[in-house]
C-alpha cells in the first residue's frame, strides 16, 4: 500500500543515536540523502554511561565513552544529518514509505534504519543504579572486552551460567588473579564444549548455588566485595573482589517491530546478506541485530553497512528525492 503524501517524507530515517545509528548518519549524509536521526530516550546511546573507552581506533591514550559518541554526532550534523530530540513510538511497515510515529508526530520513510540498540540485564540491586552512590563504572561491568583490562591481577566476580558468562570468565581469567564465577543453579546452561574451556581454567572457582544480594561498598564508591546467599540453605558470606561483571543476558531494543520484522528466540533483529531484515528497504545496525560482539566499532561498522545497503536499495527503487 502506498501512504498518502501529506506528511513529511524521508530518504531515511534512523532510529538511535549510538555508534550505530550515527555512523549511518554520517554515510548516509555524505550520500546526499539528507538522513533524519532520531535520537531515542538516551541520546548517544551505551556509550554515554561509561567512562573510559580504550579499544576504539584512532584514541591510543583512550578515549572518554561520552566524548567519543560527541565527537560523532557533531561530524553527523558537520556534514548535513538532522538529528532530533524524539523517539518512534509506533512503526507501521506495512506501507510505504515507511510510516513512523513519534512522540511528536508523524514521519515517512523511503528507508528505515534501525539502531535501537541494546541494554545489559542487571541483577535488580541499588547498588547497580547508574546515578549517585551506583557502583557502575566503578568496578562493576556488563563487559569484560569492555572492562576486563582493568582488572589485571585483581579478584574478579562473574554471575550467570550461559555461554556469555563463561566467555566472560574465561577471557577475564587472562588477565584477572582469580575469577569466581556465581551460578544461582548447580549446574551450566552453557555449551559442554565452554563448560570443558572454563573447568580447565587454574584461576577460575565456580560458586555454585550461589546469588549475589549484595555489592560492596558504594560509600567507598568502589566494589570492595559481595555478599553471596546461597540457595538451598539461606547462608550468606562476603567474599571479597574488586570487580563484579554481571553476565545473565542483554535485551534488544525491539518491543517496537514485535510481528513486523523477523527476530531471532531473544528478539535480535535477523539480517539476511549485509544490514538488510526482512522487510525489504529496513535495515538494522548495532546491538539491535547482534548478540554475539556488542562493540563500538562493530556497531559503527554495521552504521557503515546499512547506510551503503540503504543507499544502493534506494537506489534500485530510483526512489531518492531531494
Ligand atoms: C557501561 C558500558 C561500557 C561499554 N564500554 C565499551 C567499550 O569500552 N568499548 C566498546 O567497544 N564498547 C563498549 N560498550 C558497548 C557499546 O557501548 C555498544 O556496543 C554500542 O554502544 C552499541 O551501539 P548501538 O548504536 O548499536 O546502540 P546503543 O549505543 O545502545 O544506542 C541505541 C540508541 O537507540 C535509541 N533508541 C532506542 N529506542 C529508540 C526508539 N524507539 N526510537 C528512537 N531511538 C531509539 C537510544 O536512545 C540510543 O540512542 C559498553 C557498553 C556499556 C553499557
Amino acid at each position: 500500500m502506498i501512504n498518502d503524501k501529506s506528511m513529511e517524507t524521508r530518504n531515511v530515517v534512523i532510529l538511535g543515536s549510538g555508534p550505530a545509528g550515527l555512523t549511518a548518519a554520517i554515510y548516509t549524509a555524505r550520500a546526499g540523502l539528507s538522513p533524519l536521526v532520531l535520537e531515542g530516550s538516551q541520546p548517544g546511546g551505551q556509550l554515554t554511561i561509561t567512562t573510559d573507552v580504550e579499544n576504539f581506533p584512532g584514541f591510543r591514550s583512550g578515549v572518554m565513552g561520552p566524548a567519543l559518541i560527541e565527537e560523532m554526532r557533531e561530524q553527523a550534523l558537520h556534514v548535513g544529518a538532522e538529528i532530533r530530540r524524539d523517539q518512534a513510538v509506533k512503526v507501521d511497515l506495512a506501507v510505504w514509505p515507511f510510516s513512523i510515529d513519534t512522540e511528536e508526530g508523524s514521519i515517512r520513510a523511503r528507508t528505515l534504519i534501525i539502531a535501537t540498540g541494546a541494554s545489559a540485564k542487571w541483577l535488580g540491586l541499588p547498588e547497580e543504579s547508574l546515578g549517585e552512590g551506583g557502583l557502575y563504572g566503578k568496578g562493576l561491568s556488563a563487559c569484560a572486552t569492555c572492562d576486563g583490562f582493568f582488572f589485571r591481577g585483581k579478584q574478579v566476580v562473574v554471575v550467570g551460567g550461559g555461554d556469555t558468562a563463561l566467555e566472560e570468565a574465561t577471557f577475564l581469567a587472562r588477565l584477572a588473579e582469580k575469577v569466581y564465577v556465581v551460578h544461582r543453579r548447580d549446574a551450566f546452561r552453557a555449551s559442554k564444549a565452554m563448560q570443558e574451556r572454563t573447568f580447565n581454567t587454574p584461576n577460575i572457582e565456580i560458586l555454585w548455588n550461589k546469588v549475589v544480594t549484595r555489592i560492596h561498598d558504594p560509600a567507598e564508591g568502589r566494589v570492595t566485595g559481595v555478599t553471596l546467599k546461597d540457595t538451598k540453605t539461606g547462608e550468606t558470606s562476603v567474599l571479597p573482589v574488586d570487580g563484579v561483571f554481571v553476565a545473565i543476558g542483554h535485551q534488544p531494543n525491539t518491543v517496537l517491530f514485535a510481528g513486523l520484522l523477523e527476530m531471532d528466540e531473544n528478539g535480535y533483529l535477523r539480517t539476511f546478506g549485509g544490514t538488510r531484515t526482512s522487510v525489504p528497504g529496513v535495515f538494522a545496525a548495532g546491538d539491535v541485530a547482534d548478540p554475539v560482539y556488542r562493540q563500538a566499532i562493530t556497531a559503527a561498522g554495521s552504521g557503515c553497512m546499512a547506510a551503503i545497503d540503504a543507499e544502493r536499495w534506494l537506489g534500485e527503487q530510483d526512489a531518492v528525492s531531494g
